[in-house]
């Protein structure tokens, strides 16, 4: 728009003249509020509570009775362990396993403990090897022994820790990889027995990342920097995890169980196609579900598709954190908070499982490979 002054009025410029410098005193105060104010907020600090209003429904009883795979308690051999039970019952758990055996003494001695108290068919152990020793003679024919002696006192399986492929040295101080050919005895015994092995290996792949603004367990390492590893300590992560992987495709006759979903829960994509290469392992779900909660659409494809190969664990024994896995395994909830930022600085998405994928999930799978539990305590 363009106005001719001349042909104007003098009230009329005078007018026009107020007007303009007006609208350029009025914008250039936009201008001023348009600068970021000078504030922090640190990453840490920053957690506002959502003001989104969608449907909640918490869960702290799962739907279904269910078998926790992967828990440790150390105190089982001389433990009152009807507080556990209580508990057990308040979530639905019908059956706890205790990873951490230990060694032929203290798992003897919980599993008395645990029959004298009468939870013989709520509470079982699986036993742990020593690979330290490994390049004894007599090491493979007294650890198979070890084994053959532990499955008739009652243990359920092997654990491997992560720490036993990472960390556990031989007698000449090498690193032992977990795909030593003498520890083959012992996983083809394992098969011969009909118990499964449990097997941690590594961590998150994030640990052997750089620890920067690109890390996403940036916050986890701060907050636990005895987790960080260097690149090859003590080994690449696709190294130590590979390691596992051999044995799996070694031993066709032994059930795997790949606790924490292999670490390949943030890539869904690659862990089917190892579900589809090695039929006999198995992956569970401890300390993962922040990523499934991440990928609902995804990861429900995933269950819906696997859903004879995943079996319910959670690790850490926290009572209050159940609610969570439930949560997102069960409803179709939107934007809800898990328990540790340090695994999720994100919010979780339910996956809304159908009731009989839920089931294989919570029990039907572990009852098919962990020994001579009692079904009849679940629904059909
Ligand atoms: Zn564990």
């Amino acid at each position: 728009m363009s106005c001719n002054l001349s042909s104007m009025k003098k009230p009329d410029w005078v007018l026009l003249l107020v007007f303009c410098f007006s609208l350029l005193f009025f914008n250039s105060l936009e201008g001023q509020r348009r600068e970021p104010l000078d504030i922090r907020m640190d990453f840490e600090s920053y957690d506002p509570p959502s003001t989104l209003v969608v449907p909640e429904n918490p869960k702290y009883h799962a739907k279904f009775p269910f078998i926790d795979m992967h828990s440790h308690h150390w105190r089982w051999a001389d433990a009152d362990l009807s507080n556990l039970a209580y508990e057990m019952d308040t979530l639905n758990m019908k059956i706890i396993v205790n990873l951490s055996g230990r060694n032929t003494e203290v798992l003897t001695n919980m599993v008395d403990n645990i029959k004298k108290q009468g939870y013989e068919k709520r509470m079982v152990v699986f036993s742990n090897i020593d690979i330290r020793s490994i390049l004894d003679d007599d090491w493979a024919e007294n650890t198979v022994k070890q084994l053959e002696y532990e499955v008739q006192k009652g243990s359920r399986g092997l654990k491997i820790y992560k720490s036993q492929g990472m960390f556990h040295t031989d007698s000449a101080g090498n690193r032992v990889p977990i795909n030593h050919p003498k520890l083959d005895a012992v996983w083809e015994k394992c098969g011969e027995l009909g118990i499964p092995v449990f097997i941690h290996a590594a961590d998150p792949k994030q640990f052997w990342m750089p620890l920067d603004s690109t890390n996403e367990r940036w916050l986890e390492l701060k907050l636990r920097p005895g987790r960080k590893r260097a690149a090859d300590d003590p080994a690449p992560w696709e190294t130590i995890i590979g390691e596992a992987h051999d044995i799996f495709r070694r031993h066709p006759n032994t059930t795997f169980v790949n606790a924490h979903f292999g670490w390949y829960a943030n890539d869904l994509d690659h862990l089917g196609k190892l579900l589809d290469e090695i039929p006999n392992m198995y992956v569970e779900t401890g300390a993962i579900i922040a990523e499934l909660g991440r990928q609902p659409r995804r990861a429900r494809q995933f269950f819906e598709k696997y859903q004879d190969r995943i079996v319910f664990g959670k690790d850490a024994y926290h009572p209050e954190e159940y609610a969570t896995y439930f949560r997102v395994l069960e409803t179709a909830d939107e934007y809800f908070p898990y328990y540790k930022r340090y695994h999720a600085f994100w919010r979780m998405y339910g996956l809304d499982l159908p009731d009989e994928i839920l089931k294989k999930v919570y029990y039907k799978n572990a009852l098919k490979i962990i020994p001579r539990l009692d079904a009849s305590m679940f629904p059909e």
